[in-house]
């Protein structure tokens, strides 16, 4: 079922309507200002939603399991990253999350070729430097969840210690969230890229208050 359009905030809409307040931290001038940051790191749309809409379900870790390359190489995969049960009770403990769209345009996206690992890094960055900000206005419980794997090395230290353990956070996708029914829940059309040189989005949270 999808959610009302309440329960979706476009930041740039709702900022719009000055002086209204969120909840208890969240005013209008507090998500103009995060939109204002999230756009400058590279996101194209924020949007809050409650946490209760986000999705999780057991097929997208069979997905991570079998069929993905990065399974049980990478401190951001499973079975490193957290499992169905911990990341359902990470979300309880929420009650709001920032969805952060990028796109980008990769004919090599299939490839582990460099331009794959510079926008899985400037994703994973940015994501990480909006959760460090947010933590800076108050936000004292912001935590990232960045899109794809990360890439800030070319090969993952794992199961070694992590080469640059501040910016370690387990993906969106390794946490069992599943980004098309939340999607869907929230309203936002979605279809799936056939052509290797079309553009795609990529989406990434932060679990806010
Ligand atoms: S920073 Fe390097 S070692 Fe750490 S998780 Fe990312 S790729 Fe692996």
């Amino acid at each position: 079922m999808p959610v009302r359009n309440d329960d979706l905030i476009d930041l740039r809409g709702l900022c719009r309507k000055r002086g209204r307040q969120i909840s208890s931290n969240l005013t209008v001038d507090a998500l103009e200002e995060i939109e204002l940051i999230a756009k400058d790191l590279g996101f194209i749309e924020v949007h809050l939603l409650e946490t209760s809409h986000i999705v999780t379900a057991r097929w997208v870790g069979l997905k991570c399991r079998y069929g993905c390359a990065n399974y049980n190489t990478s401190w951001c995969c499973p079975p490193a990253a957290p499992d169905l049960e911990t990341t359902r009770d990470l979300l309880a403990e929420y009650d709001s999350a920032l969805l952060l769209v990028t796109e980008n345009c990769n004919e090599h996206f299939y490839r582990n070729s460099g331009e794959k690992r510079r926008i899985q890094i400037r994703q994973w960055k940015s994501t990480v430097a909006l959760e460090r900000k947010l933590f800076l206005m108050g936000y004292y419980k912001a935590f990232g969840l960045p899109a794809e794997c990360c890439a800030l090395c070319k090969e993952c230290a794992y199961p070694n210690q992590c080469k640059f353990p501040n910016e370690k956070r387990p993906s969106l996708e390794a946490c069992s969230i599943d980004v098309f029914q939340t999607l869907k829940r929230l309203g936002k059309s979605i279809s799936i890229v056939h052509n290797i040189e079309d553009s795609y989005r990529s989406y990434s949270l932060i679990l806010l208050t």
